[in-house]
């Protein structure tokens, strides 16, 4: 059991990581659509059918032959693209979800340095704006994952969905369909 001590409204409290660690992919999903984080965790998942995901996958497999690298997976949970030295690299088409982008990669970098002891930094190229962003952990951003993953825990018990709330890009969403089906009825 990995037990780590956080700081919440000035008392010291307990996070038991071995109990809230998750896929690196709900800590994405958190941030863009709670919806779409419970009903991925209840194993609905569609993103076969996005060519959002397929196009994703292109430049991933792109970017990765240059750099001749291969995806390492840990625990099961996190998927690291690129191991460089003392940096994790991750490749994205666009910036239109830094955010969630960011927050996954800081979510390896605490995880690494929690349960391994390895202290790495980040670093997001983004294809079509050609800029990169490099990401350093701090302990207010380890008190955002550890918030994250209480409320990610929180999310995914719950038997129902939260209720449906357009957003900007549910329609580029893999779950668009199931989510608005009555709609274009
Ligand atoms: S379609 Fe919209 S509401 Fe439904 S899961 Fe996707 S982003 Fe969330």
């Amino acid at each position: 059991m990995w037990r780590i001590f956080t700081k919440e409204k000035g008392e010291i409290m307990s996070i038991d990581i071995e109990d809230l660690k998750v896929q690196g992919v709900k800590i994405n999903y958190y941030y863009i659509c709670k919806r779409k984080l419970w009903l991925f965790s209840k194993g609905i998942t569609m993103e076969q059918n996005s060519s959002r995901v397929e196009s994703g996958k292109i430049v991933h497999e792109n970017s990765y032959k240059r750099m001749k690298s291969k995806e390492v997976l840990v625990d099961d949970i996190l998927k690291l693209d690129i191991i460089q030295g003392d940096y994790i690299r991750e490749v994205k088409i666009s910036s239109k979800m830094q955010e969630a982008d960011e927050m996954q990669l800081y979510y390896y970098l605490y995880y690494l340095k929690k349960v391994f002891g390895i202290e790495k930094k980040g670093t997001i190229n983004y294809v079509k704006e050609k800029k990169q962003d490099e990401l350093i952990l701090t302990s207010d951003i380890e008190e955002k994952i550890e918030k994250t993953l209480i409320d990610i825990k929180y999310i995914c018990k719950q038997l129902y969905p939260p209720k449906l709330e357009k957003l900007p890009y549910c329609t580029k969403c893999a779950y668009y369909e199931f989510c608005f089906a009555k709609e274009e009825i």
